[in-house]
């Protein structure tokens, strides 16, 4: 099968259509019309086997999985996900791999209405590229600038599920099946938080999406604010899956230095507070207060319980995330 032939069938006339997709794939560039009034939010993200996912992903996940990292990354800045593209890269067409792969993507397109409208493929080790279009009202974009002292710290969801995921694959830990299931179905299939970002525009002070760990996140937002955080480690949302896997020392690391949940981590003035969890949760998601802004150059003050936690002498620096 050649290029074309592939793209033709799996790419093109499939998933959905959107009005302001004046070209979609098929020429040298897609046309689109970004509506007035609004700008365009543009993110890429490449995942590389062996690297960011096992040899084994299931190609549905992996199709999934791919558009959901870059999904979230708009969530993140609170934009309205509207038109992607896809660079493929494969060691050989397995027809009933691309099939499946590209159903996966599909599926997750089709539910954030999002068109793909352009890609590319070429053949090497597998890699899949993509770069994500959203818009979002002018001068409107969450940013990870902007905490201010005082602000509440909060996340959506929980954390700490993909990690366990991944620790659980790679070194076999002890998991009842459910919870099992429910880990691996948030490693493999993340839901990308795209309403809780556009609730959270213009009531929201920062925002980023947990890709990298709490504590690695969190340092983002507090550098780019130039503020400190002081963070209650009690507070930190789990799921029945870790608190009945681990003991609350032992999900530490996962829930302070592991990412892959794709949660949104935020900051929010006492002012805002009331009315972003109201709204927040008219949209079915929960979010949870973890801490405060503070006055500093980007330092996290973890407690426990009111008592300074020693995160050194626990040894968990040494915990650095492997790829898997
Ligand atoms: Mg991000």
């Amino acid at each position: 099968m050649k290029e074309f032939e592939l793209i033709n069938r799996y790419f093109k006339g499939r998933g959905i259509t959107r009005r302001d997709v004046s070209l979609g794939i098929g020429d040298d560039c897609a046309l689109v019309t970004v509506p007035q009034n609004c700008q365009l939010a543009v993110t890429t993200d490449t995942l590389v086997s062996g690297v960011h996912f096992f040899d084994d992903i299931s190609p549905r996940a992996l199709g999934h999985r791919a558009l959901a990292v870059n999904l979230s990354d708009l969530a993140a800045m609170g934009a309205e996900p509207t038109w992607v593209s896809v660079a493929l890269t494969l060691p050989n067409i397995n027809q009933q791999w691309i099939e499946e792969f590209t159903e996966g993507m599909h599926e997750i397109a089709e539910y954030f209405n999002v068109q793909i409208i352009g890609g590319d493929t070429t053949q090497g080790p597998l890699t899949v590229t993509i770069c994500a279009k959203g818009t979002v009202p002018e001068g409107k974009a969450l940013r990870r600038a902007g905490a201010k002292v005082g602000d509440w710290v909060c996340v959506t969801g929980t954390l700490g599920d993909a990690g366990l995921a991944i620790e659980s694959r790679k070194r076999g830990l002890s998991i009842e099946p459910e919870h099992l299931k429910y880990i691996n179905s948030r490693f493999d299939y993340p839901t990308p938080r795209v309403a809780a970002g556009q609730v959270l525009r213009g009531l929201a002070s920062s925002a980023i999406d947990v890709s990298d760990g709490l504590m690695a996140d969190l340092s983002h937002i507090l550098d780019m604010s130039q503020v400190s955080a002081s963070i209650n480690i009690e507070n930190i949302p789990t799921s029945d899956a870790m608190r009945s896997s681990l003991s609350f020392e032992a999900q530490l690391p996962y829930i302070l230095g592991y990412g892959d949940d794709y949660e949104l981590l935020f900051t929010v003035s006492e002012d805002n507070k009331s009315m972003l969890e109201l709204k927040l949760r008219q949209y079915g998601v929960e979010a949870t207060c973890i801490g405060q802004i503070k006055s500093g150059e980007g330092h996290i003050e973890l407690l426990h319980h009111g008592e300074k936690f020693n995160f050194e002498q626990q040894g968990f620096e040494h915990f650095a995330k492997e790829q898997v």
